[in-house]
């Protein structure tokens, strides 16, 4: 299903793994200031969403949240629980969609959730995705890339993407069906890149120094509905012109916060991707 979503592609990742990146994109501190420390022992956007009176909750289809949901509650996804979605003790990220109205009931304010997708992580790609989305072939299906050759294991890959996008897909739809009860919005960006072959590197985690565009670069999406975007006053043709800035996961923080019109001290709308599109009443444009 086509959505009409904003795609910004020209954006860095904060790290070049999930230890490091997760943490670092919930915090205000970022990679302009990178201070592991710090990162860890300041609030994460959701304790200063929690603190302004937003449910926050933490869906966990990978390897928990790295101390950013910290006393907020997380649900891990129990692979026994649902067998056609789960093998081997891992689950296809569609089952972080399964029963996720039991994360809103009996929410009626402001509610954010954040779904921690296995997503692409190698690097078994072979497993990432259900049969149906094996269109690109053949593929490599072992987690021992040396026995494959690139093409196929890029072929993984892509299967993996596609069904990555089927399922952020399938996200949208199912806000679409809350617009009762929310104004919605979808928020999506990958906490590093991947190397496949390029420049004879695999997999991702190098040192951010030295680390290829492959595994820096990642992609993010947003999705907001027609109705989010009038209660916040968000024009769309600004957002759109926004879509090739070189970003950051620098961005996040004060993005989310500008999204959830959050005021705090912590916040920079400078760091605000959508600040410049705002245009309620009495508020004045920062830029
Ligand atoms: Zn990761």
């Amino acid at each position: 299903m086509n959505q009409h979503v904003l795609n910004f592609s020209n954006v860095t990742a904060c790290g070049t793994n999930t230890e490091t990146s997760l943490p670092c994109m919930f915090s205000a501190v970022g990679r302009r200031d990178y201070d592991e420390k710090r990162i860890r022992s300041s609030e994460s956007l959701l304790h200063v969403l929690s603190r302004a009176g937003v449910s926050v909750r933490w869906k966990d289809n990978q390897s928990g949240c790295k101390g950013v949901c910290d006393g907020l509650g997380e649900t891990i996804v129990d692979p026994k629980a649902d067998a056609a979605l789960c093998e081997d003790g891992r689950c296809f990220d569609e089952v972080l969609l399964r029963n996720v109205g039991a994360l809103t009931q009996g929410s009626t304010g402001d509610i954010v959730v954040v779904l921690h997708m296995l997503g692409n992580h190698g690097p078994a790609y072979y497993k990432r995705y259900p049969t149906a989305f094996r269109r690109f072939q053949p593929t490599c299906d072992t987690g021992e890339l040396r026995r494959c050759d690139r093409q196929s294991i890029v072929n993984a890959y892509d299967n993996a993407v596609l069904y990555t996008d089927h399922v952020l897909s399938q996200a949208v739809a199912y806000l679409k069906t809350q617009q009762e009860r929310f104004d919605t919005a979808m928020i999506y960006v990958s906490d590093h890149g991947e190397s496949l072959g390029e420049k004879g590197l695999f997999l991702h985690g190098l040192p951010q120094a030295i680390a290829p565009n492959e595994q820096t670069r990642v992609p993010m999406v947003w999705w907001l509905s027609e109705s989010f975007k009038a209660s916040r006053g968000l024009d769309t043709a600004c957002l759109n012109g926004k879509t090739a800035l070189a970003l950051s996961h620098d961005n996040l923080f004060h993005s989310v916060l500008g999204l959830m019109a959050i005021t705090t001290q912590v916040y920079d709308a400078r760091l605000d991707i959508a600040s410049a599109c705002t245009h309620s009443p009495g508020s004045t444009p920062t830029r």
